[in-house]
Order: C-alpha cells, then sequence, then structure tokens
C-alpha cells in the first residue's frame, strides 16, 4: 500500500492555516493574562521611537485580538473584525495604512471612524518559530502619516523580541509582581490533587479571590497603588497559608490558593480567616490604603475532575460572593450541576 507523506507545509500554506494557527497561539497561554513589563516596555519604546500615541502587541485569537500590552490607549481587546492587526498576519510582510479615510479596507472601520480615531498604522506580524502569525506589534497614529524605513526597522527589530519573550514566560513559573505561581503553573498544581484525589481518595480544596472594585483604587490611586495592593494581597495570603499550599496569580487581580489535605469545612473556614484579616489590613502608602476581596471555595469532588471544571465550580461561588455584597466566602455546593 502506498502511504500519501504529503507535501511539506510553506510559508504559504501556514498563512491559510487558521486551526494550526490557533492552536499555535493558544499554546503560548497568554490571553488574558495579567499585563508584564516586559512587554509594556516594547510598546513604551516604540511609542517614543516611532513617535506615535499608540503601541500594542495584539494577539489575534478566533473572535476577537486580545492585547498584551497596549500603551496609549484603555483597551482590553477588541472583535476581530475591526482589528487592523488581523489584515497584518495574514501577510508575510509589514502592513503600512499611512492614510486609512483613504484605503477601502478600512474607511467604514469604527476605529476610524470612532474611537480612538486611527488614520495610520504600521503592524509587524509575530512570527512564531514553527512560522504561524499569531499577532503584531503595531505603531498608530491618530493623523495620517508615513512611516520610515528606520522607523519599520524598528518595529520589525523588535516584533522577534516580543516573540522571544513569549517563549521565555511559558518555562516560568513564578509571576513577577506577586511572587505567586503562574497561571499555567497553578494549574499544573491543581493537576496533581486531582490526580492524588483519584488515586488515593485525598481531599483537596480550592480558594479563588478577587479584590472586591479594584478598579477604583487604581482610579483613585494610580496603576502603581494598585500594584502594591496586589503584592500586599499575595504576601498577605503567602502569611496566612501553609507551606504546602500553593499560591497562584490567576488573573489582574484574582488568585487562587490550592490546600491539599483539607476538608471542605477547614477550607470555609481557612477563606474565612483570610477575607476577615485582609479586611482589617492596612496596605502601607500615602495615604495608606484597605481593601476587601470575594472568595469562592470548592473542595475536590466527582464533578471536579478537571481543573477546568474544579476551577469553574470555584468561580461560581466567588461570583455568587460578588453578587452576595462583596467581601464574603461562598462555597460551591458538591452537588451543584454547572457547565464548565
Ligand atoms: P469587582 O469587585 O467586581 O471585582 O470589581 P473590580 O473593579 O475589582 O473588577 P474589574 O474586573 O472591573 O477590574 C479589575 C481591574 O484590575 C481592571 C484592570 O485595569 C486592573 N488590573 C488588572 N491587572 C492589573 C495589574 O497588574 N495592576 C494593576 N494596577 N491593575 C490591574
Ligand atoms: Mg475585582
Ligand atoms: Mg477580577
Amino acid at each position: 500500500m502506498q502511504v500519501d507523506m504529503g507535501e511539506p507545509m510553506t510559508p504559504q500554506d501556514r498563512l491559510t492555516d487558521e486551526q494550526g494557527r490557533l492552536a499555535t497561539l493558544h499554546r503560548y497561554d497568554i490571553l488574558d493574562t495579567p499585563a508584564e513589563g516586559a512587554f509594556d516596555k516594547i510598546t513604551e519604546m516604540v511609542r517614543s521611537v516611532v513617535g506615535v500615541p499608540i503601541s500594542a502587541v495584539s494577539l489575534i485569537d478566533r473572535e476577537r485580538q486580545w492585547f498584551k500590552s497596549i500603551a496609549g490607549l484603555d483597551a482590553a481587546q477588541t472583535p476581530r473584525s475591526v482589528a487592523f492587526c488581523d489584515h497584518t498576519i495574514r501577510q508575510a510582510e509589514p502592513l503600512v495604512v499611512a492614510d486609512a479615510q483613504t484605503d477601502a479596507r478600512f474607511v467604514d472601520n469604527p476605529l476610524v471612524t470612532g474611537d480612538p480615531g486611527i488614520r495610520s498604522y504600521a503592524g509587524v506580524p509575530l512570527r512564531t518559530p514553527d512560522g504561524y502569525q499569531i499577532g503584531s506589534l503595531c505603531a498608530i497614529d491618530t493623523k495620517a502619516r508615513d512611516f520610515s524605513p528606520e522607523q519599520l526597522a524598528v518595529l520589525s527589530g523588535l516584533a522577534p523580541i516580543v516573540v522571544e519573550q513569549m517563549e521565555l514566560r511559558l518555562l516560568a513559573e513564578r509571576d513577577t509582581l506577586s511572587g505567586a505561581l503562574t497561571r499555567r503553573a497553578f494549574i499544573a498544581e491543581v493537576d496533581k490533587q486531582i490526580a492524588l484525589f483519584l488515586r488515593h481518595q485525598r481531599p483537596s480544596a480550592l480558594l479563588l479571590l478577587d479584590i472586591d472594585h479594584f478598579k477604583a483604587i487604581n482610579d483613585s490611586h494610580g496603576h502603581g497603588a494598585g500594584d502594591e495592593v496586589i503584592a500586599a494581597v499575595a504576601d498577605l495570603c503567602r502569611g496566612l497559608s501553609r507551606p504546602s499550599d500553593s499560591l497562584g496569580r490567576l488573573g489582574g487581580e484574582e488568585f487562587g490558593l490550592l490546600l491539599p489535605e483539607t476538608s471542605e469545612a477547614d477550607a470555609l473556614a481557612a477563606a474565612q480567616r483570610f477575607c476577615d484579616t485582609l479586611a482589617r489590613h492596612i496596605v502601607p502608602h500615602d495615604p495608606p490604603l484597605t481593601v476587601t476581596a470575594s472568595f469562592g471555595v470548592a473542595a475536590v469532588g466527582r464533578n471536579r475532575l478537571t481543573s477546568a471544571s474544579w476551577i469553574a465550580a470555584a468561580d461560581a461561588a466567588l461570583y455568587a460572593a460578588k453578587r452576595g455584597g462583596r467581601n464574603r466566602v461562598m462555597l460551591a455546593p458538591q452537588d451543584a450541576l454547572r457547565a464548565a
């Protein structure tokens, strides 16, 4: 029988292999993760060296563009359909738009006709070592302009550094701001506890906590104060937990605590202690800051045999704690059926 080995994939094939591209992007496990200084330094550098008000590291997910870093604009994501960067990833060369108002592809784009009023754009694809273009490093201006060869060379030189940084962060176990495990490393610990439960019926519990009204702290005291609060909450959690417990930073101001060998009742009591202690804690700052958090608790159990379903159970309880008025703990009922 003859086996069809298939033709090797050409770079052109990679540009149109959307499933392969998405799989590669998702392998980096970077979507919806907190800001990281390395990426923010690059977009700030683009702003000052290229002389634009806005620069972003944009990653093109199935239906959205999500910004790992965006300097000069307050946005986390946009629909993919309006993303300039979605055009960039479809070609091997940088995309330069000198005047969006005279470009048929962009003239009706809501980011051009409305906020932030994009007029010009230069984007360089972020190409992974296996040849997929998962996003772009871009420079955006609100006036029509050209980009010099030197300015494009800066973008083209920084884009591979963005990809290298994405590779490096996969090796990192800990988040630099809080010292907590990265989401990826934390989920690996959650998986280990599930395996112990399956093999030896060992109990364990998961706490999720999300700081209450955190946006107000950033808004009134600045992003730096917000960062100090995040670090202080992580310190407090570590101080209150056992050495065998794991603390992970799962999102901007959301943490997970994994308590091995802990019953549901003990985990609930621990969460209540964390919640009360945090509410009384004063974060050293000028002026001193106080914060509260909401907690969701879920013990491992037969409906929670994947990290996704276990975390979803704790997250539903956390959501209930928020709805119930915040600064409180809610337990996820063991037998509740819920969509993961
Ligand atoms: P809720 O009580 O419902 O949780 O309200 P909230 O304001 O805490 O929730 P929301 O999710 O609306 O806001 C979270 C904010 O956290 C938005 C984002 O700008 C900010 N944030 C995310 N990551 C970081 C970070 O690393 N540092 C700082 N300073 N802020 C961050
Ligand atoms: Mg919050
Ligand atoms: Mg949150």
